[in-house]
């Protein structure tokens, strides 16, 4: 990262921790007296395998930062959930979902990456047992300034369901490139597929269930959220997921997938574009305004968060292709 990106990045917090006082200060008064309304209802995918899906907008107080999946595969040795959820109460929820379809305890969690909207949840998990497994860069997140400052602003734009008691928890095992995890004779093959839309991306695949969480490296019936990824090393991801072979796909946000090669597909043309669509302009020291203005969107415009993610996620690869 060079001086003007840390300029950049430090102006985008400023900005956001502003925006996110004003903005909580008007619907504080309302999220306090309301009622919690936010229901997970899971969704059955595979013989041994649910997912709760997020919502496709930005979080906010009013849906608890419901805006990223989890899943869950139930084996005769305990229950293993993939992502934790995007703050406690929605963790909360869903373990008591968990207990609706069965009495094995949840024994383990797998964190797909340390993105807030995935990881805010963990400590409920962490209060009855479960043992967290991540990749090994997520250690990097957890000590960084972007983490605090993140935690900060979203005890703010979440409250109450986000407030001080909300810790950033650190994985019990740190993986490294790959590993199995096996539960109740189940096994869940982990492997690193990051640095792609973070550097600690993991994916977990359950070959007797033939299902693949993906994380945030797949994106179904919405804009991705690119993020300061690295558009290069998303696009191998992708390849890597594909090899696997799954015949469901969960995502991190979005539906599950039952045609897994379209959703890569439709994931791929989009960082493909992008990167076409940006690198001339970043190359040539144009402006990103210019660039961005030329571009022809009309392909996503019509998608879920296209006004709040396409902009950014434009400019974010504009700068990494400037990076590399
Ligand atoms: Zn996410």
């Amino acid at each position: 990262m060079n001086l003007r990106d840390i300029r950049i990045q430090l102006m985008m917090y400023s900005i956001g921790i502003l925006g996110s006082l004003i903005v909580s200060t008007s619907i504080f008064a309302e999220t306090s007296k309301s009622t919690d309304s936010m229901q997970l209802n899971p969704i059955q995918v595979a013989p041994h395998t649910y997912f709760v899906q997020g919502l496709p907008e930005m979080g906010s107080s009013a849906n608890q930062n419901f805006i990223s999946n989890a899943g869950f595969v139930v084996t005769p040795g305990g229950v293993v959930v993939v992502d934790a959820l995007g703050s406690p109460i929605l963790a909360k929820k869903l373990i008591g979902e968990i207990k609706k379809i069965t009495p094995q305890k949840v024994v383990a969690v797998i964190v797909s990456h340390y993105h807030a909207d995935h990881i805010y949840g963990l400590q409920e998990f962490k209060k009855i047992g479960a043992k967290i497994y991540a990749q090994g860069e997520g250690r990097n997140y957890l000590s960084s300034e972007t983490a605090k400052l993140r935690l900060i602003a979203s005890r703010v734009d979440f409250a109450p369901w986000v407030d001080v008691n909300t810790k950033l928890i650190s994985a019990d095992v740190w993986i490294d490139q790959k590993s199995t995890l096996t539960v109740g004779r189940v096994d869940f093959l982990i492997s690193r597929v990051g640095p792609a839309h973070a550097p600690e991306d993991l994916m977990v695949y359950v070959p007797s269930e033939k299902v693949l969480f993906a994380g945030d490296l797949v994106f179904r019936g919405r804009i991705p959220f690119v993020g300061h990824a690295d558009s290069k090393g998303w696009l191998a991801a992708l390849d890597a997921i594909e090899q696997a072979n799954p015949s469901v796909v969960i995502p991190g946000h979005g539906g599950f997938s039952i045609k897994p090669t379209e959703d890569i597909t439709f994931t791929r043309d989009y960082l493909k574009y992008l990167r076409e669509s940006m690198s001339r302009a970043a190359i040539n020291l144009d402006p990103f305004e210019e660039a961005y203005q030329q571009a022809d969107w009309s392909e996503y415009e019509g998608m879920p968060l296209f006004r709040a993610a396409n902009r950014m996620n434009a400019y974010n690869v504009y700068l990494s292709i400037q990076a590399e």
